[in-house]
């Protein structure tokens, strides 16, 4: 899987309709490629986030999961290099 296919299957992804066969292609990309695993969880902190603030339309501002507070910093020192 190249780059390029990686960014069109990812919502498919995120939202859990890719089949199993293409999803193992998936994350055997994620896990070498810097680039895709950094756009990845830059994806998947814009959808929780938004999902988030469309499901509590509460006066308070939606807690950030633990997991992706983490996660971003990370990812961003790796693909600094
Ligand atoms: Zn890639």
């Amino acid at each position: 899987m190249k780059c390029r296919e990686l960014a069109e299957f990812l919502n498919d992804y995120v939202s859990g309709e890719l089949p199993v066969e293409t999803r193992t292609h998936f994350e055997l990309h994620l896990g070498k490629c810097k680039n895709c695993h950094h756009h990845m969880v830059q994806y998947e902190v814009a959808i929780k986030a938004g999902k988030i603030a469309c499901d509590e339309m509460s006066d308070e501002m939606p807690a950030m999961p633990e997991e992706l507070i983490k996660a971003v910093p990370a990812t961003r020192q790796q693909s600094g290099q």
